[in-house]
């Protein structure tokens, strides 16, 4: 943890009832990065995010957004980050521009700021020409960029996104990446839940795999795949898929070649990683 973190989370708890969602999480996101928090349905990924946007309590441990404690000074972090939740809650009987426009007044901009900011980032997620439409109007993935662009409005400097591409078409997801990675550009950090492996291989520069409330492994996509090994061949049999890993080609063939099975050759992926990882792979 360091002075540039723009997230720092330590042993984190949260219980529902009898479900421990959060079961002592610890990591640090330093300012301008885009990190994958990776998990099945259930693992705590949409809990964390609420804990750290302020919108469900935590039962202990320590939250910190650009060095100010979410418990100690819940409203000056809450400036600091822009959400996107995973459920479209925009108001569909207003204007593209009048739900960027709430948005600024809630932060408290000024009515030239907001004007100018909306103009600006409807440009950015290229919704320019829509911006006196309703939003009942728009497609799914047009929706999803008009909620990006509205948690930009007050110029937050951490960014999180609850599975910001779930239930889109592949084409308009690869957009969304796209803005995603813009947005990083810029110099926002990024902190994405997601539960397809390959956004996180694509987009992250970190990775963590989170399951049942627990990290169980955070590195970047390339070391994580290395931890498994680089090369893999499967096998389908009775019991299922079940994977080899390699550390070089070399060895890889000479295990094909030593068995009587047909077999490829491939490099290993983020999804080897995380199965292995997580102790989920079929072995
Ligand atoms: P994810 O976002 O990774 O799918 P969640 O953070 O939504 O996971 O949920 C983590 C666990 O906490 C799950 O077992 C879920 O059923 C439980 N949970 C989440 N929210 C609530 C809630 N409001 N009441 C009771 N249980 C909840």
């Amino acid at each position: 943890m360091s002075a540039g973190d723009a997230i720092v989370i330590e042993d984190l708890r949260k219980a529902y009832g009898g479900v421990q969602a959060l079961d002592g999480v610890s990591l640090a996101v330093p300012a301008g990065e885009l990190f994958a928090y990776l998990g099945p349905n259930g693992a705590g990924k949409s809990t964390t995010i609420r804990i750290l946007t302020g919108l469900t309590r935590f039962d202990s441990g320590r939250a910190a957004l650009g060095g100010v404690d979410i418990a100690r000074d819940p409203l000056a972090a809450k400036r600091q980050c822009g959400v996107v939740m995973q459920h479209v809650n925009l108001d569909g009987d207003l204007s593209l521009a009048e739900n960027m426009d709430i948005h600024g007044r809630l932060f408290g901009m000024s009515a030239a700021e907001r004007a100018a900011r909306t103009e600006e980032l409807l440009a950015v997620v290229d919704l320019a020409d829509r911006a006196k439409r309703l939003v009942n109007t728009l497609s799914g993935g047009m929706k999803r960029r008009l909620m990006i662009a509205r948690a930009l409005m007050h110029r937050p400097s951490i960014l999180f996104l609850d599975e910001p591409t779930v239930g889109l078409d592949a084409d308009i997801r690869r957009r969304i990446w796209g803005l995603i990675k813009q947005i990083q550009k810029q110099g926002t950090t990024v902190f994405l839940t997601t539960h397809y492996i390959e956004e996180a291989e694509f987009l992250a520069d970190r990775v963590a795999f989170l399951d049942s409330g627990k990290i169980r492994a955070l590195d970047t996509p390339q070391a994580l795949i290395a931890r498994v090994g680089g090369w893999a061949f499967d096998r389908l049999g009775p019991e299922g898929m079940v994977t080899r890993y390699f550390a070089d080609r070399e060895a890889a063939q000479a295990a094909i070649a030593a068995s009587e099975d047909a077999m490829t050759l491939r490099r290993a992926n983020l999804e080897d990683a995380f199965l292995t990882l997580t102790g989920k792979a079929v072995r």
